[in-house]
């Protein structure tokens, strides 16, 4: 089973440094809860540059946990492939966190990272998790992945940081493989009553 876990917003507080960029440049006071609202869109988008340096990522935090959430991910069982799964902007901003990637010391247990960067592949997301389970904080990789996909979509919000609108969200109540969280720890014990196949045919002998 291979579970793909993406690195912005899952599992680091990848817009922190940039709030915190604007909120010193311009005097406001943006919060991961209200930077989305239509008064910031045009101070959001002026600051949208910084992304693309290798050195943004100087600044980004780990959520707190992140690293028991993915021990415990990959110790639920044996079959248990992690790969971090992440789009990027540019090079510059791949580099960078590649480097952050490396810092964390995530090999042993992260069998691989993909990074989907503009110009060098055209791939999307839930192209690359159409052979497992997608766990991602971005609605619309959600989206695609569980109409293209039969593996799980979780979307998770940790913190309840990201606003999404509404008529998304409605959406992606229909589909049986999106799956809505708000914790590491929810997540663990979701996907700890998922057994693997082999085991499944073997405890569940009436379940088709
Ligand atoms: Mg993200």
């Amino acid at each position: 089973m291979i579970i793909y876990v993406d690195y912005d917003g899952t599992l680091v507080n990848f817009i922190q440094p940039w709030l915190d960029h604007i909120n010193q440049e311009e005097n406001t006071k943006l919060t991961t809860q209200n930077y989305k609202e239509d008064k910031y869109k045009e101070v959001s988008k002026k600051y949208f540059k910084i992304f693309n340096n290798e050195k943004y990522y100087e600044k980004v935090s780990n959520f707190e946990n992140y690293r028991d959430f993915l021990t415990n991910l990959k110790t639920i069982n044996k079959d248990i492939k992690l790969k971090i799964l992440t789009s990027n902007i540019s090079y510059k901003q791949e580099d960078g966190k590649q480097k952050h990637i490396e810092g964390n010391e995530l090999e042993e247990l992260i069998e691989e990272v993909i990074h989907l960067t503009k110009g060098k592949t055209k791939q999307k997301k839930y192209e690359i998790s159409n052979n497992g389970h997608l766990i991602d904080d971005d609605i619309r990789h959600i989206l695609e992945h569980c109409k293209n996909n039969e593996g799980f979509g979780i979307l998770i919000n940790l913190n309840n940081q990201f606003i999404y609108p509404e008529e998304k969200l409605n959406e992606l109540k229909g589909l049986k493989n999106f799956k809505y969280m708000t914790s590491y720890n929810e997540i663990i014990s979701f996907m700890a009553k998922q057994q693997p196949k082999e085991e499944k045919t073997k405890t569940n002998k009436i379940e088709k």
